[in-house]
């Protein structure tokens, strides 16, 4: 710490909050030293405010004391960006979990930035509204951490990812100074800052209150799950199902090595055989559902489908996407530790994008599974590993390098949702110049963040940040959590 002592910061904190609001003991810090990837390192003090002037109260304070600040919402985030690398103050927002307003005429919610992403579905759907963007941990993941990482979810290939849902943002700024960014109504005039906002994982300001746009519940729905021999045809199947003219709502695939894991344990009605399965849903008016199902089973059957049933109630329909939506957590029981990573290709690429993942993971040695947005080209390989052995966790690592080399070498990206974080800043060289990084670099300055506000994130180099991954970075890194 630079200014003060970690007695007085703690103090002055809770000053502002209450004491009751601001944890500071060793044994409460270790639980908020890491999201659900594999990096660790300590907050010196995490807060938890309940209004916009608290969060900047927070924000003064640590500014201050010149220490970092960190936003969190549910810690669910895959890529390192709510672990306080350098510690300082970790804001966590789950007590600014209101849902202020949903307006069934405008097609708006006004939510705080806490709220679980499931409970605004719920809170819209006796309004015949929903919010799209649904990424598979809905029960869990906030708004606010959505908003920073820009999430995708099963529904957002026909929707677009939270930056299409995002009207209008309140921001507590680094400087502690409180903004309105974008509007109600569409086409805000001037520079769009509620765009640059979304997906900035947290480095240019906290996020205290976000205005959502709400789609209509379509009238009729169908749920289809495609069987394949192997990922390839199922690759192949999703872009026949595009190239005659269909976007489904959402193409999930999942591997034969997940569909064994899930299956004994959800029931979904997956076939313990299948060497891939597709699953697809379209939506609208019950007409124009019917053809559409028709030309996605044709486009399957094509591509090599050995069957393509069609859910008849909504309990089959709700046990199917049960399948999809637990099948991380399934491999959680399945093995000691697994590496989650995130990639996107061209679409037309997944085949052999595929081959190549599932041969560098046999080549090392770990059993891989895969549960993906194959509409968007969006792979999720899980290598599952124990780092109980030596140089596992080094090795794993080591492979997700390769796969992500694989996808940028196919023409696509090193994230395709779950954001850059700490994780993957040090692969931010090989998809942008540095005169990309520099304009990125300068964004940061412009809001005040690049060292004090969720420092060594997103972007390589920063004052303090190791130049690559996070070994070398600070006392704060939890001691065998990374190397
Ligand atoms: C089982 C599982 C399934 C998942 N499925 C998907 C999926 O389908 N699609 C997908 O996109 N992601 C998925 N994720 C990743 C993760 O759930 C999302 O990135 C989610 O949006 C993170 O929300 P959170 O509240 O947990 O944020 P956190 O993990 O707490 O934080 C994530 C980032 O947001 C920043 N942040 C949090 N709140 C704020 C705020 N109010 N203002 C500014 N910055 C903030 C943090 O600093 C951090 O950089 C999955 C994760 C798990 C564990």
């Amino acid at each position: 710490m630079a200014t003060g002592s970690p007695g007085t910061l703690v103090r002055d904190l809770q000053g502002a909050l209450g004491a009751a609001h601001v944890l500071h003991l060793p044994e409460d810090l270790i639980v908020y030293e890491y999201d659900a990837t594999i990096e660790r390192a300590l907050p010196d003090v995490v807060v938890f405010p309940a209004t916009t002037a608290e969060v900047a109260a927070c924000v003064r304070i640590a500014l201050d004391h010149d220490v970092p600040v960190v936003p969190r919402g549910s810690g669910t985030g895959l890529s390192g960006g709510a672990v306080p690398v350098r510690g300082g103050v970790l804001v966590v927002l789950t007590r600014m979990n209101r849902i202020l307003e949903v307006d069934a005429t405008d097609r708006v919610a006004v939510v705080q930035p806490g709220v679980i992403n499931l409970a605004l579905q719920e809170a819209a759907a006796p309004l015949g509204l929903t919010y799209a963007p649904d990424p598979s941990s809905q029960r869990v993941c906030t708004i606010g951490g959505n908003i920073a990482n820009n999430s995708g979810g099963p529904h957002t290939l026909a929707h677009g990812s939270t930056v299409n849902h995002v009207l209008a943002l309140e921001v507590v700024l680094p400087d502690a100074r409180v903004v309105r960014l974008g509007s109600r109504v569409p086409d805000a005039p001037g520079v769009d800052l509620r765009g640059l906002l979304v997906g900035s994982e947290g480095t240019l300001g906290i996020v205290t209150e976000a205005t959502l746009r709400l789609v209509r519940q379509q009238p009729a729905v169908r749920t289809l799950l495609a069987i394949f021999e192997s990922v390839e045809d199922a690759s192949n199947a999703v872009s026949e199902t595009i190239r005659r003219g269909v976007i489904p709502v959402a193409m999930e695939m999942l591997d034969q090595e997940i569909i064994r894991i899930v299956e004994p344990r959800i029931r979904a009605g997956y076939p313990m055989d299948a060497g891939a399965a597709l699953l697809i849903e379209v939506e609208g008016v019950a007409e124009g559902v019917a053809l559409d199902a028709a030309v996605v089973e044709a486009a399957c059957h094509a591509a090599g489908a050995r069957e393509v049933r069609s859910a008849e109630e909504a309990s089959e329909r709700e046990r199917l996407w049960e399948g999809r939506k637990a099948a991380i957590g399934a491999i959680g029981a399945a093995a000691p530790a697994f590496y989650l990573l995130d990639g996107v290709v061209p679409r037309t690429k997944l085949p052999e994008v595929m081959a190549q993942v599932m041969e560098l993971s046999r080549a090392a040695g770990f059993r891989c599974a895969n549960v993906f947005h194959a509409g968007d080209g969006n792979l999720h390989p899980n290598i599952m590993f124990d780092p109980a052995e030596p140089r596992a966790t080094e090795r794993v690592l080591e492979l997700g390098e390769a796969i992500m080399r694989v996808c940028v070498d196919a023409g696509g990206a090193i994230t395709g949702e779950h954001g850059v974080g700490l994780e993957k800043r040090s692969y931010m060289e090989w998809v942008f110049t540095p005169a990309d990084l520099a304009a990125q670099h300068a964004v940061r300055d412009a809001f005040g963040s690049t060292d004090r506000f969720n420092p060594c994130k997103v972007l390589p180099g920063g004052h303090g940040c190791a130049s690559g991954h996070m070994k070398e970075i600070s006392p704060h890194l939890v001691e065998g959590a990374y190397v």
